[in-house]
């Protein structure tokens, strides 16, 4: 029989750190949640860490907390300093304690990343990805520093955190130290590899003196800086041998500076895309090394520590998207874990955007206290049209409130718009939100009835009714829209029409991107991860320093003219933290990007355009429309001019500038109320 020790076991094997043993492998990785500067943030902390705890995960590392104000990623960022900041903390203390869980908070100095005027680094050079420019720090003001580092891991002692994990890599403070490209200091800071190394080895030394033997010290080193005059792989090996020497227990992987033009985290890049890099440091240390990227299923973890890559994983934005994934792949209920797909959404986008984090697959991350989804006294009959992510969403939340819920679509198949938006390469791991739901349904016992095209008098016999039935592919008025070879998206990405080798897309939004990308036709970069180095110019040998090298020149498969009448820039509009990988995605293939145009028409010779007083003509086989989309309301106009009320979310409500995190989020609050 397939038992739970013998699907995952390394993964469940227990870690003994020598004073203390991490029940197993797992690592809930450092993640800001913008909790830590909201009003009541510490309760909401309590509530978010400890339902990691309850969940199961080895050990957690919290957001960084700088050491001082000059470290602070923004003003008013969370730090620890003085004693009287340390009752908070011992509200998320205690609560990860309650359920037997472990948790490290992390020392995070932003050096030149910090997005303000007090900002500090070795060097006085501006991040190309900060507006402020950094002071130099002054000999005295880097000793205060590594007592600022000192300090707070003893008030985190004091706060019952069970370690600290020191912030060395993705370009902030420390790692702008170790490489020359941000150090350029003639002092005994600066110069020589032993001088650049001097701050994180005080640092280690430091804290470890203050803290005595029994308190975990977590160093993040950057294994890969993938920038220009980054360490080299020699000192990259040499730190890791001298941080263990200064007192470390653990080696987490930090992979890519924030300011690096390679992808490290997005859906494109392949699953555990870096573990190769840990690998690479396996035997030269011996205490325990962490690996991380990309890492979103049970199996992928166990297989990387299976083949001896690292001897624990770090996910991050997997535990915003299931708190239970540790218990769920323990007991072997792995098709229950609701898989973190990557896309940045909720989480970064919203801290880019200074809103607090959440999750596109999990509404309730980081809202636990807010959105409390209890079980009713007495269930309700609801029925739910539509079976996109909106509607989904909502049935599954309110039948596991304890309704009972009929989920009615009229396609063969779950998942609305997300279907198609799953063929797209590099965005494979969105089959997994539907693999969730549809085991959600069975779970929850929800009755599913499809195919099923819901009329008005389907629906007389419900307490509740929530029309989800969301958008179709908006018609153009273009003259020669109508002709054979022209297509809408939907057509083209479900298989139904076959497109020429010449395309022009008409709308560049972020579906207009998504088909130019599917039309380049390159298998999935997540097929293979040595495929994906080589197309971003990451050099697996690591024989440059940084580990960059010249990135494969792609030869285009198809030419595309992606076209908007806007004057803005294509794809302005895309996730904050990903809009520039789609752009350089198409930029690589070839992808002509035109912007303030006119549509004149489309005959069979191709699209005629007029930009800036002058008319072109695209001699394309096809014409692609990715116009965005109008509501799906016939039905809600039925029930309307019968009198019946319902509730309508996601698409069906408003087509404009809708995503799945929209629909998701209105179908579990409407889940919630009901
Ligand atoms: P829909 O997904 O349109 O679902 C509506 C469902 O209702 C359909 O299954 C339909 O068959 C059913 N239905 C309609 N009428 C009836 C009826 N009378 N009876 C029964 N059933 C009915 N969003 C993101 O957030 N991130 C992305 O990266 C992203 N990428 C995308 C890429 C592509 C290529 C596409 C096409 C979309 C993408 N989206 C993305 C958008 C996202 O998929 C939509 O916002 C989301 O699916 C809308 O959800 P919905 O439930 O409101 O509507
Ligand atoms: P969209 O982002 O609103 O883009 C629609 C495009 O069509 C625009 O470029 C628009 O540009 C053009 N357009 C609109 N009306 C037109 C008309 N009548 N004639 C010709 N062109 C017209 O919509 P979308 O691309 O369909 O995407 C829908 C939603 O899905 C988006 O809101 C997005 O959030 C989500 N999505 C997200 C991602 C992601 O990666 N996060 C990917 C795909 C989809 P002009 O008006 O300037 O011509
Ligand atoms: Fe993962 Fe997207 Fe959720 Fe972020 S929003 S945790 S990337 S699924």
């Amino acid at each position: 029989m397939d038992t739970i020790q013998s699907r995952f076991p390394h993964l469940f094997q227990p870690l003994d750190l020598g004073f203390l043993t991490l029940k197993n492998r797992i690592l809930m990785g450092s993640m800001h949640t913008g909790l830590e500067e909201e009003q009541d943030g510490f309760r909401r902390m309590a509530a978010y860490y400890g339902m990691r705890a309850e969940g199961g995960v080895g050990l957690i590392v919290t957001g960084g907390v700088a050491p001082s104000r000059s470290g602070w990623v923004a003003p008013f960022s969370l730090r620890l300093t003085s004693p009287s900041q340390v009752g908070g903390h011992q509200l998320v203390t205690n609560a990860v304690h309650e359920h037997g869980g472990r948790i490290c908070m992390q020392i995070l100095h932003a050096g030149r990343y910090g997005y303000h005027p007090l900002c500090a680094a070795p060097s006085r050079l501006k991040a190309p990805i900060n507006r402020f420019k950094p002071r130099e720090l002054s000999s005295r003001g880097i000793r205060s520093t590594i007592a600022d580092f000192v300090r707070s891991a003893v008030l985190a002692r004091e706060a019952g955190y069970d370690g600290v994990e020191v912030m060395g890599s993705e370009g902030y403070l420390i790692n702008e130290f170790i490489v020359r490209k941000t150090n350029k200091r003639t002092d005994e800071w600066g110069g020589t590899f032993a001088n650049r190394i001097r701050f994180p080895l005080e640092i280690v030394r430091g804290i470890r003196e203050a803290v005595g033997e029994h308190f975990i010290v977590i160093y993040r080193l950057s294994m890969l800086d993938l920038v220009d005059d980054g360490s080299t792989w020699e000192e990259v090996v040499e730190l890791a041998e001298k941080i263990e020497q200064a007192g470390a227990t653990i080696i987490n992987t930090g992979i890519g500076w924030h300011e690096s033009r390679i992808p490290t985290i997005a859906t494109l890049v392949p699953r555990a895309g870096f573990s190769w890099v840990t690998r690479r440091l396996v035997g030269r240390v011996s205490i325990p090394l962490v690996t991380s990227n990309r890492i979103n299923m049970p199996d992928v973890a166990e297989r990387i520590l299976a083949e001896g890559s690292a001897n624990m994983v770090s996910m991050a934005r997997p535990f915003l998207a299931d708190p239970f994934w540790v218990r769920k792949a323990e007991a072997g209920r792995v098709d229950e874990i609701n898989t973190c797909i990557a896309c940045n959404q909720a989480c970064l986008d919203h801290i880019f955007e200074r809103k607090t984090a959440s999750c596109l697959v999990n509404p309730r991350a980081c809202h636990e206290t807010v959105r409390s989804f209890a079980r009713v006294a007495r269930g309700k009959r609801i029925a739910v049209v539509g079976a996109g992510p909106a509607g989904l969403a909502c049935a599954t939340t309110a039948a596991a409130r304890g309704h009972q819920v009929t989920l009615f679509e009229s396609s063969e198949e779950l998942g609305g718009q997300f279907r198609l938006a799953r063929e797209i390469p590099g965005k494979e791991e969105f089959r997994e939100t539907l693999r969730y739901f549809s085991r959600q349904i069975e779970l929850q016992q929800v009755d599913l009835k499809m195919p099923w095209t819901v009329v008005t008098g389907d629906l007389q016999s419900y307490d509740e009714i929530v029309l989800a039935t969301g958008v179709s592919p908006r018609k153009v008025a273009i003259p020669g829209a109508d002709l054979p070879h022209v297509f809408d998206y939907a057509e083209v990405l479900s298989g139904k029409k076959q497109v020429g080798r010449r395309v022009a897309i008409i709308g560049a939004g972020g579906i207009g991107f998504d088909t130019a990308t599917f039309l380049l036709c390159r298998d999935s970069a997540n097929a293979d991860w040595r495929h994906f180095m080589a197309e971003w110019g990451v050099d697996v040998d690591y024989s440059q320093a940084g580990g960059l090298k010249r990135q494969e020149v792609l030869q285009p498969v198809r030419e595309i003219h992606l076209l908007q009448r806007k004057a803005t820039r294509p794809g302005a509009g895309l996730g904050k933290t990903t809009g520039w990988i789609h752009r350089s995605v198409l930029k690589k293939n070839g992808v002509r990007l035109w912007n303030g145009l006119e549509y004149l028409g489309i005959s069979h010779e191709g699209l005629k355009i007029r930009q800036s007083g002058k008319e072109v003509l695209l001699a394309v086989d096809n014409v692609v429309i990715c116009a965005g989309q109008v509501s799906e309301r016939r039905l809600a106009a039925e029930l309307e001019a019968g009198g019946i009320r319902c509730h309508i979310i996601g698409g069906a409500l408003a087509a404009g500038e809708l995503d799945a995190e929209r629909a998701i989020l209105q179908g579990v609050e409407l889940a919630d109320r009901l």
